[in-house]
């Protein structure tokens, strides 16, 4: 495990992780926040309190990483081409988020790079490839504060600083698993029909299909309504933003703030007073179900 794990930071130190200051500040917003935002958990909120801490150690080894040894490290550990543009900040977050994958035993993006993007989005995980841009545009340096703001907004489901790449490869998990449902449907169909005859009859691209429809906006209604709720705002746009966003979440919840890896497999050991809902969900977009939650004219 150790071995195939990346090490960018020759020592994240804790020494002096805490900030007092920057967590007073928290704890000001929060007071009017809790307010604002009902939808505001109890695990929202420490996971950002020890995000914060994390991030104050984030900082600090961050700035003595080379990133081209992180490429070259990423590469070679795990065959992933990676490209930051020299960006301390960003090959930080992304080797630390690959750790948390590779240790949930998740299948990983192809390749990851810094480039330009549309104003307003930060990061894509492409649905052709799986590989993910982030953003140009963005200051990589300084995360922390905006994503506090976005959970305490119900914009996102959590205010990590991780969530950006972990909300990407959450995209590029449920890309991988739908091409895998997509390619099994294609034999099933191709076998009925026979080869020939089934490239006749030009059987559908399950592959396309699938992912326009995990990409296609919800419904108004219940689940959208659930989920604006219990996930984020920006969680009840698409499927495959609920997916990538509740995925965020859990996973961010999970983590040891010292060592920013996972201490369980939040996906494993499902809590049973767990939202069923939610869960249901997240089954149904798991095995490709996205029809009785998305708007009709696109779905077919
Ligand atoms: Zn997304």
């Amino acid at each position: 495990m150790k071995s195939s794990s990346i090490s960018p930071q020759s020592a994240v130190s804790f020494k002096g992780y805490y900030d007092a200051d920057k967590i007073k500040l928290f704890e000001k917003y929060l007071e009017y926040y809790k307010r604002a935002n009902p939808y505001l958990k109890k695990t929202d909120i420490s996971t950002m309190r020890n995000s914060i801490s994390s991030y104050n150690a984030f900082l600090k080894g961050a700035e003595t990483i080379n990133p081209v040894n992180v490429e070259n490290q990423i590469y070679k550990k795990m065959g992933i081409p990676a490209h930051f543009d020299n960006d301390k900040h960003l090959a930080s977050m992304v080797s630390l988020a690959l750790n948390i994958f590779k240790k949930l035993n998740f299948v990983l993006p192809t390749s990851i790079k810094k480039g330009p993007l549309e104003y307003g989005t930060r990061a894509i995980c492409s649905t052709k490839d799986r590989s993910v841009i982030f953003s140009s545009l963005e200051d990589w340096s300084n995360t922390q504060e905006s994503q506090i703001m976005e959970r305490f907004e119900n914009h996102t489901s959590t205010g990590h600083f991780l969530r950006t790449p972990i909300h990407e490869f959450m995209h590029s998990v449920h890309i991988a698993q739908l091409n895998k449902l997509a390619y099994i449907k294609e034999k099933v169909t191709e076998n009925a029909y026979g080869k020939w005859l089934s490239m006749v009859l030009k059987i559908p691209d399950f592959k396309t299909e699938m992912a326009n429809d995990a990409g296609t906006p919800f419904k108004e209604g219940n689940a959208m309504q659930y989920i604006i709720q219990h996930v984020s705002g920006y969680g009840a746009t698409r499927p495959c933003e609920m997916f990538a966003d509740k995925g965020a979440q859990m996973i961010a919840d999970s983590l040891d703030f010292k060592t920013i890896l996972p201490k369980h497999n939040p996906f494993v050991f499902k809590n049973f007073t767990e939202d069923k809902y939610i869960n249901k969900m997240l089954d149904d977009f798991w095995m490709g179900n996205f029809s009785k939650y998305i708007q009709e004219e696109k779905s077919k």
